[in-house]
């Protein structure tokens, strides 16, 4: 089954009844089931969980609930056909890959509107995370040719030392909601370049995109059982055993730090290698020589993207006190522009939260903050009405032990505090236990650097908004995580390294 209708593009009398039976064809076209060893399939007890719509609580029907047997299955497809896959030629696995691009590129505006559907992030911005995922499959076709080993002299002189990289074997990835394609084509693209077979489990919120990708997938010509696709209510009782199967080879996680520690425990049983891309508390950095309005552009990028729900998402503003209530005045301004509403509505700017939960979670983060003396310049509160929306809202006079400035967000508030110093705006932005991204707006490049080299974080956006590029090595420090996805990087957490050493014969 594919997902390939064509969204209407030439003006109808009743457009909006158009535009519905496109969303409702497209949905009638995903395979609901589980993608086990090629074949679709209902899960062992018959279980289904139903997908939300969060800008309008309507469902967008059922998908499969895997049980603990439908996990197995799922290893035991990856497993049987890892070493024929692996044993694919180079090329082979690329070209693959490359058409999976290909497709995933003509059809960007079903998977973009299936992405707001299940999602909510508003239409352009799904129809640009189609372009981010997409280039992680040409990335990765690219490399797939060019997974390279050496050839050495032992210092002896008479070893000689083959050093090869091979597949490290079944993959398991498992995947948040926020960014539904993204975060799974990261992870797909290098994993099937290195020869690695997969299991993967999106998130429950946002199963639709990625049944729609393994349907494209399959289409593309990856093999049975190279990719295998299971959605389930219960994460925990299906992924715990498949962690401690000895056939799994690779646990490769986006999603919370909390989370991600505890599967790290469960791996270290097996002694399994594991890629983690976990949890930010991103600071922005404004200092005084910064252009304001690049800065109040940058804020909301970096801000907004997603409505907040993003891990690079920047969840404090640090800036320098001799601009700050300007760079206040101007970002509260820019805020109140943005439009909240169903993303699929082509003015909207700002969709909703994923789910009821996370707009609690934000609403209880801004109370708290409010009741400790912090001002708001704008927003403050959930919007009555069905789906889960939250007002675009900018914060100043936070208290310094505040949750608002301790947790991650990921919702659509700006907090701001100030600084005086550059040794005191590094302190700030350093004092949290997550390394992910950091933002720094300074026209001066002597000061960019210093203050680039100073950040303990694994990315850094120096006079823009945004760090995301499938062609840079993604990924975090202290607890955000550890592992890259992207760039030359990306392919190495799914290889191994294996050296021969060789005897030669001297003296010829
Ligand atoms: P989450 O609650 O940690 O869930 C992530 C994934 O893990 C989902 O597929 C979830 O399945 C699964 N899961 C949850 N508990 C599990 C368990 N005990 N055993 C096995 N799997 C389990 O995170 P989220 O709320 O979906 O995503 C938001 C988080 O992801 C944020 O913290 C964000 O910063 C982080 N994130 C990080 C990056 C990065 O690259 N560093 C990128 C994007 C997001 P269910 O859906 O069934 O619960």
């Amino acid at each position: 089954m594919s997902v390939t209708p064509t969204a209407p593009t030439t003006p109808d009398p009743d457009h909006a009844d158009a535009e519905q039976r496109y969303r409702q064809r497209l949905l009638d076209r995903i395979p609901r089931g589980l993608l086990i060893g090629g074949v679709w399939r209902s899960s062992a007890d018959d279980k289904v969980v139903t997908v939300e719509n969060p800008a309008t609580g309507a469902s967008l029907g059922p998908v499969a609930s895997a049980t603990v047997a439908d996990g197995d299955a799922a290893l035991t497809a990856a497993t049987d056909v890892a070493n024929t896959w692996k044993a694919t030629p180079p090329r082979e696995r690329g070209e693959i890959l490359r058409r999976a691009f290909e497709l995933l590129t003509d059809r960007a505006e079903d998977f973009a509107t299936l992405m707001t559907l299940e999602m909510g992030k508003p239409l352009p911005q799904a129809r640009a995370e189609v372009t981010y995922g997409a280039e992680f499959l040409r990335w990765y076709a690219e490399e797939a040719v060019r997974i390279d080993g050496r050839w050495s002299t032992a210092p002896d002189g008479r070893t000689r030392l083959l050093t090869m990289r091979q597949g490290v074997g079944p993959v398991l990835a498992i995947t948040p909601w926020n960014f539904p394609l993204a975060m799974g084509t990261r992870k797909i693209g290098p994993a099937l370049a290195a020869g690695c077979t997969m299991v993967i489990k999106p998130a429950i919120q946002t199963p639709l995109t990625m049944l729609a990708l393994a349907d494209l997938l399959t289409e593309a010509g990856v093999p049975a059982g190279v990719v295998n696709v299971i959605t389930t209510a219960s994460s925990s009782t299906v992924i715990a055993p498949l962690i401690s199967d000895a056939r799994l080879r690779k646990l490769t996680f986006t999603g919370s730090t909390p989370v991600g520690k505890a599967l790290i425990r469960q791996s270290a049983d097996q002694v399994l290698r594991v890629s983690m891309e976990l949890g930010g508390n991103a600071p922005f950095l404004v200092f005084a020589d910064a252009d304001l309005d690049a800065a109040v552009e940058g804020a909301m990028l970096a801000k907004m993207r997603n409505m907040g729900e993003a891990c690079t998402a920047a969840n404090r503003f640090l800036v320098h006190e001799s601009v700050a209530s300007e760079f206040g005045r101007l970002l509260a301004a820019r805020m109140e522009q943005e439009i909240v509403g169903d993303g699929l509505r082509p003015e909207v700017t700002v969709g909703p939260l994923i789910d009821n939960e996370q707009r609690s979670k934000v609403a209880e983060l801004v109370t708290d903050a409010v009741d400790r003396g912090a001002q708001i310049l704008t927003g403050g509160d959930a919007i009555e009405g069905a789906g889960y929306f939250y007002s675009p809202t900018v914060l100043t006079d936070i208290a310094p032990d505040t949750a608002l400035l301790r947790e991650e967000i990921f919702g659509p508030v700006a907090p701001i505090t100030t600084f005086t110093s550059d040794a005191q705006a590094i302190g700030l932005a350093n004092d949290t236990e997550y390394g992910l991204a950091a933002y720094a707006f300074t026209d001066h490049i002597d000061h960019a650097i210093a203050v680039s080299e100073a950040l303990d974080f694994g990315m850094v956006g120096l006079n823009q908004g945004i760090v995301s590029n499938a062609a840079a090595p993604f990924g975090g420090m202290k607890q955000s995580g550890f592992g890259r996805e992207g760039g030359p990087e990306g392919i190495e957490e799914y290889l191994e390294t294996k050296y021969v050493g060789i005897s030669t014969r001297p003296g010829l």
